[in-house]
C-alpha cells in the first residue's frame, strides 16, 4: 500500500494519472494502449497512402493469452513490424503464435516479415488471413512494392508480402489458452479479403477496415456489401471495438451507424448522379457533400471512393 501511494504521488508529480500510466506504454516512439485484459493497440496516424506516408497509419493490435500472443495487423513496413515486435517483448516473453491480417491493404500487412525467424530469432508463427488473401497479395505484389519504394524509400527495405499459412473460409477459432479468438471471413465489402475477429475474454471486436472512426471510410470492394457487413457487425456480442483506423470505442454501435450513414449517402448520391447523367467528375465534387465536415481526409478519400464506385454502379 505504501509503495503504491509513493508511486501514485510520484505520478501526480509527473502530471499523469494512475490510469494513464496503466494504459500507455511507450516503446521506441511506438505507443501502445492497453484497452482491456491483455489487449494492446497501437494507433497509426491519419495519413493518406501518398506523399508523407510513413508506413504507420492503421491500428495494430496484439492479444496476450496464457499460451502466447496473437498479432492483428502489422503495419506498412518491416520497420513498423519490428517496432511492434519490440513493443510485444516489453509486455510479455510468451511466443507469438498467430499473425492475423484483416485484409490485403499495404498499410496492414507489410510488417509481417518482422515475425519470421530470420528477423525475430523466434519460432515462426502461423500467418492467418481470408481464403482470398494469398491470391490478392500475389496479384498486387508488384504494384505494392513500387508504391512502397516510392513512398517509403529506405524504410521499404526488407518489407515483403508474407502470405497466410492458415486461411479463413467462413469462421476460425484460435486458442490462446485462457482465451479464444473467433475469426470471421466476410463477403466482398471493404476489400475481397476482409476478416474480423472477437476476443472471448474481453468481448473486444477487431473490425479491420470494415469500420473507420474519425477517418473517412474507404471502399475498394463493394459498397452494398460493406453496408450489409456493417449491419451484421451491429448484432455482434462485442463490448468494445477496435476499428481499422481511429480510436478504440465502447460506443461502437454509434460508430457503425456513422459509417453506414456515410456509405448510404454516398451510394444514394452516386446513383442519383448516374440517373441524371451528371458524369463522374461532377459526382467526385458533390457526392456525399453533406458528410464533408464529419470526417478526416474527406476530400481525398471521398473522391477516390466515387472514382472506384461510379463505374461499378453504372452497371447496376
Ligand atoms: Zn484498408
Amino acid at each position: 500500500m505504501r509503495i503504491l501511494m509513493i508511486t501514485m504521488s510520484m505520478l501526480a508529480f509527473m502530471g499523469c494519472s494512475h490510469a494513464q500510466v496503466h494504459t500507455k506504454v511507450q516503446a521506441d516512439n511506438f505507443a501502445i494502449e492497453n484497452v482491456g485484459d491483455g489487449i494492446y493497440v497501437h494507433h497509426g496516424a491519419h495519413l493518406d497512402i501518398d506523399t508523407g506516408y510513413q508506413g504507420d497509419i492503421c491500428n495494430i493490435s496484439f492479444v496476450v493469452g496464457s499460451r502466447g500472443v496473437a498479432v492483428i495487423d502489422t503495419g506498412g513496413s518491416l520497420k513498423v513490424g519490428r517496432q511492434l515486435h519490440a513493443a510485444i517483448r516489453k509486455v510479455t516473453a510468451l511466443p507469438v503464435l498467430y499473425v492475423i491480417n484483416t485484409h490485403v491493404h499495404p498499410d496492414h500487412v507489410y510488417g509481417n516479415a518482422a515475425f519470421l525467424p530470420s528477423h525475430s530469432n523466434e519460432a515462426k508463427p502461423e500467418f492467418v488471413g481470408h481464403e482470398k488473401l494469398a491470391n490478392a497479395m500475389e496479384f498486387r505484389r508488384e504494384q505494392y512494392a513500387k508504391l512502397n519504394d516510392k513512398l517509403l524509400g529506405e524504410d521499404a527495405k526488407g518489407s515483403e508480402l508474407i502470405k497466410p499459412t492458415l486461411s479463413v473460409e467462413t469462421t476460425l477459432e484460435l486458442d490462446l489458452g485462457d482465451r479464444k479468438l473467433n475469426l470471421m471471413a466476410h463477403p466482398i465489402a471493404h476489400t475481397n479479403t476482409d476478416v474480423s475477429l472477437i476476443d472471448s475474454k474481453t468481448g473486444t471486436l477487431f473490425t479491420g477496415d470494415l469500420l473507420f472512426i474519425e477517418r473517412t471510410p474507404v471502399i475498394e470492394g463493394d459498397i452494398k456489401g460493406l453496408i450489409a457487413e456493417v449491419e451484421k457487425l451491429k448484432a455482434s456480442p462485442a463490448k468494445q471495438v477496435v476499428p481499422g483506423h481511429g480510436p478504440f470505442v465502447k460506443d461502437w454501435v454509434a460508430a457503425l451507424s456513422d459509417s453506414q450513414r456515410y456509405l448510404n449517402v454516398l451510394l444514394a448520391d452516386i446513383r442519383a448522379s448516374i440517373k441524371n447523367n451528371d458524369g463522374m467528375e461532377k459526382a467526385m465534387d458533390t457526392a456525399a457533400a453533406s458528410e464533408r465536415d464529419k470526417w478526416k481526409l474527406f476530400d481525398i478519400a471521398n473522391r477516390r471512393n466515387v472514382n472506384t464506385l461510379y463505374p461499378m454502379l453504372e452497371w447496376e
